[in-house]
This record gives structure tokens, sequence and C-alpha cells, in this order.
């Protein structure tokens, strides 16, 4: 549509052009006075005109004084005739210089064409841009079968697994399949079937989509980006033809890698009837599993997809032939989060002596995506400040900003509400310093960010992927310890408490049904699985009886109250050291982990055992 109006701005102003350049071609440039033939024919028995130039119509005279007129004859008749019939004298006439110009090929001709042919030429033109504006939409209809497929890697940013930190076996195993990309032949003499279909299975930021590119830059083949939420949107039935579209054009550009990103947006079971669109799906689905199916033994193109829900993929997709080989990408450990940030920080001047470590000891849980996301923050908060070097402090809050938004010192807090928190932050990081087992305390602190009130940052000492029962216990009486605090000090709970009492529950409930560390025994219950990757449980089936349920709740109670008698204990008998800590707090705001210490160290806190 604005394509149109600019089209017809463009007309418009051609017209304006055309008629200017008419009107210049009419004027004669002075401006002459027009006389009426009587006037004319007196002035010529007066002898006042010195020629007369007849061309067409137009009678133009100079009159002796050379001052000029312009006069019109009568249509069909001789001019002299006509002179005479007003009453000029023969020998009058011919004082004057008669000259008759005959009318020029083009003056004539332009004279009867312009005024006839320009409002067709108009119209026509009218039409021509109409036409256009439909046919380009028509155009654009037709083009919804297509897949939009973009091309990247080639002649664009060119990544290379040099630009991938960490991931380690997900390279190991792509590196087979740049070989195969870089020399089939090599396969395909000893008879190997060159692989077709690898699934990549990683968190949100993993680096899916990086290491795809970085797969084929390192081969040096085009890369082709799709992402399956593509193939079903707008138009009911195009997602079949999109992928044969997308397939079609990258194994015309074979040797190149094909990426499918977000592949459980088609892929997911068939038949289950979840949403609407169902019959799109599957109709998309079954074509990128003819289209898998299609391939020539020596069909150079390896289809690269990803997602981050293999669980809901359709068997047939897994299936040998098809996406037979998985590539599982981790979220980052902290030798890999330094390995990213350096990364990223390439190409930002980094103040002398910031040392990224101390940044990746910090960022457990992040994704590389956050990491670089990370990075920018810090860069922003630095040239927010009219600073030239990045220094640690900025890549502190940037990891805080990462974590929970933005600060938001500006919301207004009462006194009360401010007292409230520093009791219970304190009570927490309390707790976490006295019970055996629990992570040592990073930070505390009652700046409100993001929809916490204030927070306490505690930090495993080393990644760790085995937990124990007791570590467990340690993290509920520590999530109580906010609770508590609160209900001792005032005698009265906050609702500032009910995340952590979610958290604590969920974590109690987990250790009876899934971890079998509760008087049940080492059995699990219930089907619904913690979900790897998002995190969160989907619930499934109940595969226990009504008896059953009702120990494991108990269970679960009990690890509650147990975590909670101790979190009684260790703030009843360390209720100065709370008064200070919170006190502390309410000045400071915010403690780092050795300002926390040296509160403490007076107390002489003693451990106590869960
Ligand atoms: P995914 O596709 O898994 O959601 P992306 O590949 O889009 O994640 O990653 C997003 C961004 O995060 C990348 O563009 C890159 O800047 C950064 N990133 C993620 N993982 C890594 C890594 N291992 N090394 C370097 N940068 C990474
Ligand atoms: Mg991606
Ligand atoms: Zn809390």
């Amino acid at each position: 549509m604005r394509n149109f109006t600019k089209n017809f701005a463009w007309a418009i102003v051609a017209l304006i052009a055309i008629a200017l350049v008419f009107s210049f071609l009419n004027s004669t440039g002075t401006p002459t006075r027009t006389i009426s033939l009587n006037d004319l024919a007196a002035k010529i028995t007066n002898g006042q005109i010195k020629d007369i130039k007849v061309s067409g119509d137009a009678i133009n005279v100079t009159l002796t004084d050379d001052s000029k007129a312009v006069a019109k004859k009568e249509d069909g008749s001789s001019l002299t005739e006509t002179f005479r019939n007003l009453g000029v004298e023969p020998n009058a006439l011919q004082q004057v210089n008669f000259e008759v110009a005959s009318e020029s090929g083009i003056q004539f001709w332009a004279g009867i064409l312009v005024p006839t042919l320009l409002p067709i030429l108009l119209i026509g033109f009218i039409f021509w841009i109409m036409f256009r504006q439909a046919r380009t939409g028509a155009n654009q209809a037709f083009s919804f079968g297509r897949s939009g497929i973009k091309l990247g890697g080639l002649g664009k940013e060119k990544y290379t697994f040099a630009d991938v930190a960490g991931l380690k076996e997900a390279k190991e195993e792509l590196i087979e399949i740049v070989d195969f990309l870089k020399t089939p032949q090599k396969f395909l003499d000893l008879g190997a079937k060159i692989p077709r279909g690898v699934l990549m299975v990683g968190p949100p930021g993993s680096g899916k989509t990086l290491l795809a590119r970085a797969v084929a830059g390192e081969a040096g083949v085009p890369f082709f980006h799709i992402s399956a939420s593509e193939f079903v949107e707008m138009f009911v039935g195009v997602g079949a033809s999109r992928t044969r579209d997308a397939f079609q054009t990258a194994k015309k550009a074979a040797p190149a890698i094909l990426f499918i990103d977000e592949i459980d947006a088609v892929g997911r079971q068939r038949g289950t009837g979840m949403g609407g669109g169902n019959d799109e799906r599957e109709q998309t689905l079954n074509q990128i599993l003819v289209e898998m199916d299609g391939f020539e033994r020596d069909t150079q193109l390896i289809v690269l997809a990803a997602t981050n829900r293999p669980d809901v993929l359709d068997p047939a997709l897994l299936r040998p032939g098809r996406f037979d080989r998985h590539v599982v990408l981790d979220l980052p450990d902290i030798n890999d989060r330094e390995a990213i940030l350096k990364i990223h920080a390439r190409g930002k001047p980094l103040k002398e002596g910031v040392d990224l470590r101390r940044i990746a000891v910090r960022t457990p849980g992040f994704s590389g995506a956050d990491l670089a996301n990370l990075i920018n923050e810090a860069a922003i908060l630095t040239a927010r400040q009219n600073k030239k070097e990045i220094e640690l402090q900025e890549l502190f809050n940037a990891v805080e900003k990462v974590i929970l938004g933005p600060e938001r010192r500006s919301r207004f807090i009462s006194q009360k509400e401010r007292e409230i928190t520093a009791y219970h932050e304190g009570g927490h990081a309390l707790v976490a310093a006295s019970v055996i087992g629990a992570d040592p305390v990073h930070k505390i602190s009652i700046v409100s960010r993001g929809m916490a009130g204030g927070y306490t940052m505690k930090l495993p000492l080393e990644d760790r992927h085995l937990r124990t029962k007791t570590q467990f216990l340690a993290d509920i009486a520590m999530a109580l310890g906010g609770f508590v605090s609160e209900e001792l000090t005032f005698g009265d709970v906050s609702t500032g408490a009910s995340n952590d009492l979610k958290e604590a529950t969920a974590l109690a409930r987990k250790l009876v049904t899934r971890y079998g560390m509760s008087a049940l025994g080492p059995l699990t219950f219930g089907k619904d699985e913690m979900h790897p990757f998002l995190g969160r449980e989907i619930s499934g089936d109940k595969d226990y009886s009504e008896d059953t349920a009702r120990r494991i709740d108990q269970e679960v109670r009990a690890f509650i109250d147990r975590a909670n008698v101790v979190a009684h204990k260790v703030l009843t008998s360390n209720k100065k050291a709370l008064k200070v800590l919170a006190a502390a707090l309410m000045e400071k705001e915010t403690l780092e982990q050795e300002e926390f210490n040296e509160i403490l160290k007076p107390f002489k806190i003693k451990p106590v055992a869960i």
C-alpha cells in the first residue's frame, strides 16, 4: 500500500512537470498586448505598422515604434480580404511588410497530437501503475508457499569453532560432519552413508544456532537457516510446500547445511491433539519425513535441527536415516563461562587486571546468551558513566541486572518495610552461615530488584553435578530462614516469604518423590519428570495409591518441620548477630561476602547439623 501512494505521488509530480513545460513553450517570453482586427486595420491605414507575420491563426504585429502586438485571424478567410473588408486601402497595405510563415511540421503535429494524446497517455500511465500494484500483490500472495529460506554463513558473518567456547563434546561430534562435507569421497569410497540429520538438543541460549553456523563455516559450505515455526505461519496449507521448497533450495546448493530451528514447533508427536492447527503441523512434519527419506546416497546436504524439548518430538523424526544423531549442548560450567566471557569481551576495552574468572564464579546457570548479554550490559553501564574502560564493578552490576532485572532504587519503601526486609534477608544469610552443608553467602542486599524485595546470593563453591541430602536439607533450612527471622523478630510474618516457602516445599517434595531420600525408601513416585531443560514439572500419571500419597505428604511435612526447627534454633541462639546484621543491611543496603564474614566474626557462630 505504501508503494501505491509513492507511485501516485510520482505521477502527480510528473503531471505538474509536464504542465509547466508546456506553459513555458507556449509563452513567447515578452508580454505582448492583444489588439482587435479593427484596431489593426485602422493602424495600417494610419501607417503605424511596420510588419506583420502570420503563423497559423496568430498575427504578430510590429509597430513602427517597434512595439509588438498580436491579433487573431478569422478562421478560413484570407487576411488581405479581411483588411479590405475593414476598409484598408490597398496602397496602405503595401507599406506593410507581410510575411506568412507556414507552420512548421512539428508545431503543426504537436498542435494536433498533444491535446489528444496527452490525456490518453495519462490514463495509460495510471492504468500501468495500477496493474503493477496488482501484479506485485499477486506475487506476494503466490510466494506464501515459498519457504522464505534464508542464506547465511558464506559471505555474511562467518563463524568457526573458534567463536564457540566450551561445548567440547558437541564440537567433537560435529567435527565428523565437517569432515563429511569437506571430503565426502573419502567416506563414500568406504561405502559409508553420509549422515543426514543431526538433532542439537540444549536449553535456550546454549549456542545451538551458533554451533550450526560454525559447522558450515568450518566446512566452508552455504548455511541455510529456517525456523520451523515459520513453516506454519499465516496461511493454512503452506507448511508442506514451504518444507519442500526449503529442501530443494538447499539441495541445489549442496554441499550445504540446512538448519531447522525450533523443530519441536512442527515435530511434536502426532495425534496428541493438543492445540489447534494440528493437521497443518502434521502435514509439515510428514513432508519433512518425506524429504529426509528422499535423499540420494551421495546427497551432500546435512540437516541440523535444534530443539530444547527433545522429549516431545515424534519418534518417527528420530528413526535411523532421519535425525538419528544427537548432540547435547549443556549449560556452560565455570571454565566454559570464563571462555565465553573472553570471547565476547574481545574488542571491548577491559580495564587492566579485570579477572573475568570472578564473573564466571558468580554466574552458574547462565547460558552463553546470558553471558553475551552480561558483557553487553557492562559496556552500556560503562558508557553511561562516560568511562572509557569496563571495570569489575560494572561487570558485577551487569550480573545482577541480568539475573534480577534493573535496580529499582527509586521505588519507595517505608522504613518498616526496609526493616522487615533486612531481618528477612539477614535470617537467610545467618542460617546459611551456620548450617552444615549450606553454600556460602556471596552477597546480601535489601535493594529491591525486579520482583524480589531483596536477596541473598549463595553460590556453590564449585559447579556441582551431585548434591547430597544434607545439602538439600540445608537449602530448605536456609529458604525458611527469612520466614523464621520475621516471625521471631516481629511476632508476625509478611508475604515476602511466599516464594521461599514455595521453593522449600517443592524441594522437599522432590527429596521424597524423585531422589528416594525419605523414609519411603529408594523409590520414585509419579511419572512426571522434572524437565531437564525447562526446569519445570510436566504433570503426568500418578502411579501410586492414595495411601502412598498421604505418606508422601507426611514425609514432605517432616522435612519442612525439621528445617524449620533448625532455622529456629540458629536464629534464637544468634539473636544478637541477627540484630547487628540487620542494622548493617539497613545502613549499607548491600553487603559483600567479605563484609558479611567480618560482621559475623565476633559472634563465633557455632555450626549446626541438620
Ligand atoms: P540457541 O540457538 O541455543 O538458543 P544461540 O546459538 O542463538 O542459542 O546463542 C545466542 C548467543 O549466545 C550467540 O549468538 C552467542 O553470542 C552466545 N553464545 C551462546 N553459546 C556460546 C558459546 N558456547 N560460545 C560463545 N558464545 C556463545
Ligand atoms: Mg537459536
Ligand atoms: Zn526470602
